[in-house]
């Protein structure tokens, strides 16, 4: 059963220099225990998906034009911010990249769970401190309870991102979205921090959504891929299918072009020609298409739409035909 599900989602920044359209017609589903890799150059409209589902973009200049983001049984779009401010953290969680940007200096590691639990579960003050302490032995913090009452400068940057996931995961949300969780770390970090991520998606059967840029990390955590360009999605398929048979060439030319931290030595990074597309004026029909090798004049004039190619992959582009 999905725990999370976007039908056709749009969202424009109305802004001075123009209007923006980073998310254009964004479908994806989440099941208990699986997670939903997506990837994209900067730009490709992921990071503004993740921020779409808890509603973090300011309104105005953010409006969500179009679809539904359904969870629990509801169409977070259509929620009162009150009840928003209850679903996050409580139901939905998120893990940002930088820890240091989301905790705060002045108060204890200790301090800023319990003031989680506290705000969301309603916990009193010695209760929240008790399970401050489990939630740092959860995420393997050693001594908790001594590193409870420390600040986030006396963490490694690997522990704060335990930190943040302790914060994120106290509340026990059936959803967390992590945007590039490991990308500030170093190598061996990074894989001790997705493996903490995988047994505790194991324990409690969150539904992931993760934004990266690492295809190794997406190889080794991800069920199902959707794949972002230019505000739009282009390919979305079981993570087998598109390391070994991706359809749209621009998945073809970032599988080539991005970091494979679970290839040992890393594989030879061919980067994809021209730059990502300026969303405040983006190329007519596909947006792939100055920089596609295998363009054809018609990608100039037609957009082409994400369709199923075969049982459970769907992809844009006018190479496959259209409907
Ligand atoms: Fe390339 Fe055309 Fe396919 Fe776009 S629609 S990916 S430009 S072949």
């Amino acid at each position: 059963m999905s725990l999370l599900e976007i039908n056709d989602l749009h969202v424009e920044f109305r802004l001075d220099a123009g209007t923006v359209k980073p998310v254009n017609g964004v479908s994806l589903s989440v099941e208990a225990g699986q997670t939903l890799a997506v990837v994209g150059e900067s730009g490709s409209g992921k990071t503004a998906t993740a921020l779409s589902i808890l509603r973090l973009h300011p309104t105005p200049p953010c409006h969500y034009t179009g679809g539904e983001i359904l969870a629990g049984g509801r169409d977070l779009l259509r929620l009162p911010e009150r009840e928003m401010r209850r679903i996050r953290g409580n139901e939905i969680a998120m893990v940002f990249q930088d820890p240091m940007t989301s905790l705060n200096p002045l108060k204890t590691v200790g301090a800023q769970i319990a003031e989680s639990l506290r705000l969301h579960q309603g916990l009193s003050r010695s209760e929240a401190r008790a399970q401050a302490v489990e939630a740092l032995r959860e995420v393997g913090i050693p001594h908790p309870e001594q590193r409870a009452g420390e600040y986030p400068h006396q963490f490694s940057g690997g522990m704060r991102q335990r930190v943040m996931i302790a914060i994120a995961l106290a509340c026990r949300p059936k959803i967390l979205i992590a945007d590039e969780p490991t990308t500030a770390l170093d190598v061996t970090v990074q894989a001790q921090i997705m493996e903490l991520l995988a047994a505790l998606q194991e324990r409690f059967g969150m539904a992931i959504v993760l934004i990266t840029h690492d295809l190794g990390v997406v190889a080794r955590s991800a069920d199902q891929v959707l794949v972002m360009y230019g505000g739009r999605p282009v390919e979305l398929a079981a993570v087998d299918d598109v390391f070994d048979g991706p359809r749209m060439p621009y998945t073809k030319a970032l599988l080539r072009s991005m970091p494979r931290s679970d290839v040992p030595g890393g594989a030879p990074l061919d980067p994809i020609p021209g730059s990502p597309p300026n969303l405040f004026a983006p190329p007519g029909g596909c947006a792939f298409h100055p920089r596609c090798a295998l363009a054809m004049p018609e990608c100039a004039t037609q957009v082409p739409p994400l369709l199923e190619r075969a049982p459970g992959h769907s992809a844009a582009c006018l190479l496959e035909g259209s409907p």
